[in-house]
């Protein structure tokens, strides 16, 4: 056990990959100080998937209940031909979900789950979350790390964890990384309340159509109180910046214009002005994602493009090794190189695994489009952050 780290150790970003961290170090019993830029800490209003990979992760940090408790557990999913409507591929049965891997599978809002993690680490320690702090640049040497933010703020750690998502400042300064460039994919989310969904939607809850340069995957939140909705489309030029770009239904309804007639229905009823859309961006994967006393996890190590829904639960993944090979290992640099051996071939592997995946929903890899190999069809269920084996050293 790490016990001679003497300062604490400086999370950068408190997402979903830096929350889980910190949540995990404390839980060792090893302090940490998360500093988030925003001045408050609010989630998007869409969904994300968390299945039983990362969700054995939230049920190691004690918040898996209460996540299931909040979502509901997710339905059967069927892949479907965005063409025809035909089922292509049906996921696992729910109730063999927990005998199979032994956690559960939910999709739930981010809020709930960002809630359910800073309410923990709050819970912990009720300072050590400070808004309003954009990293700007560190400087390391053999005893800790100086970390700088851009208002003029510096603090000494023992050393910093960089969970600064896909657009890293961290990694820029770091390992002096190209930016994240346009894929040439745009993607459209929106929120639908239950009372406004197509009634042919909510017989079949859980559906990712794959189509010719398209995909769109619905699925319920909060227990049927309303819809997630995420479609992405090819699309060659992208301009603006951010995440909450606000578009038109009639704009995401001429681009799936040939989907089945329940999507487009599922598409009109979008409440005004709640339709937002990005474009999403993307990296090559990284050798090395350690610099002596400062590793990355999470979008800013490995950013994912979103075909496998697996980005978030990654992070997860990443955040409780990252914390059990601290507390296991002499001292702070072995543990995190002993974090980046443990997690670099799985997570690396998925990133380039998406773009694959993307290629085959979208009829780019040759043929009609097709289900590819879905997360669960890989065997990523199977993983257990909380008890996979770390290398000796
Ligand atoms: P983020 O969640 O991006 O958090 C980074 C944090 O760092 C933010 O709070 C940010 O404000 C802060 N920050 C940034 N820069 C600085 C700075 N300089 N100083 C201080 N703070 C800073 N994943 C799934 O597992 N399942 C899904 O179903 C799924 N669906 C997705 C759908 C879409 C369309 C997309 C785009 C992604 C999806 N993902 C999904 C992926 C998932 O959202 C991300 O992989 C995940 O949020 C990454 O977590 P993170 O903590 O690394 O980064």
């Amino acid at each position: 056990m790490a016990k001679h780290l003497g300062d604490p150790i400086a999370i950068i970003g408190g997402g979903v990959g830096g929350l889980t961290a910190a949540l995990t170090l404390q839980h060792f019993g090893i302090p940490v100080v998360v500093f988030e830029q925003a001045d408050e800490l609010r989630e998007v209003g869409a969904g994300v998937t968390i299945t039983p990979n990362a969700m054995h992760a939230l049920d190691f940090l004690g918040v898996g209940r209460q996540i299931v408790e909040a979502a509901g557990v997710a339905p059967r999913y069927e892949v479907c031909d965005a063409g025809d409507g035909r089922v292509l591929e049906l996921g696992p049965p729910p109730e063999d979900i927990p005998h199979n891997y032994g956690a559960q599978y939910c999709n739930v809002h981010r809020a709930d789950l960002q809630t359910a993690l800073v309410e923990a680490v709050r819970s912990n320690d009720s300072g050590c979350i400070r808004l309003n702090h954009l990293f700007d640049h560190l400087e390391q040497d053999d005893n800790g790390v100086t970390v700088h933010f851009t208002k003029g703020s510096s603090y000494r750690f023992a050393g910093v964890v960089g969970c600064d998502g896909g657009a890293s400042r961290v990694r820029s300064v770091v390992f002096s990384d190209q930016d994240a460039s346009y894929t040439g994919q745009t993607a459209y989310r929106a929120l639908v309340p239950s009372n406004a969904v197509p009634p042919e939607i909510t017989a079949n809850p859980y559906r990712l159509y794959v189509g010719n340069g398209k995909t769109l995957i619905h699925y319920a939140l909060r227990n049927g109180e309303m819809m997630n909705l995420l479609g992405v489309a090819i699309q060659p030029s992208w301009q603006d910046e951010g995440w909450s770009i606000p578009a038109t239904p009639a704009e995401f309804l001429d681009l799936f214009a040939d989907f089945p007639e329940p999507v487009r229905n599922l598409i009109s009823a979008i409440p005004p002005d709640t339709l937002y859309k990005w474009g999403l961006r993307d990296r090559d994967p990284l050798q090395t994602w350690t610099r002596g006393r400062v590793t990355m996890l999470g979008d800013a190590a490995h950013p994912f493009l979103p075909f496998l829904g697996q980005g978030a639960c990654v992070a997860i993944e990443d955040g409780v090794v990252l914390g059990r090979a601290v507390a296991e290992s002499a001292d702070l640099t072995q543990g995190f190189y002993r974090y980046e051996a443990a997690r670099k071939p799985r997570a690396n592997g998925l990133q380039l695994a998406s773009r694959d995946q993307a290629r085959h929903h979208q009829g780019v890899a040759g043929g009609r489009p097709d289900p590819g190999n879905t997360a669960a069809a890989r065997g990523l269920f199977t993983y257990n952050p909380a008890t996979v084996p770390l290398a000796t050293s």
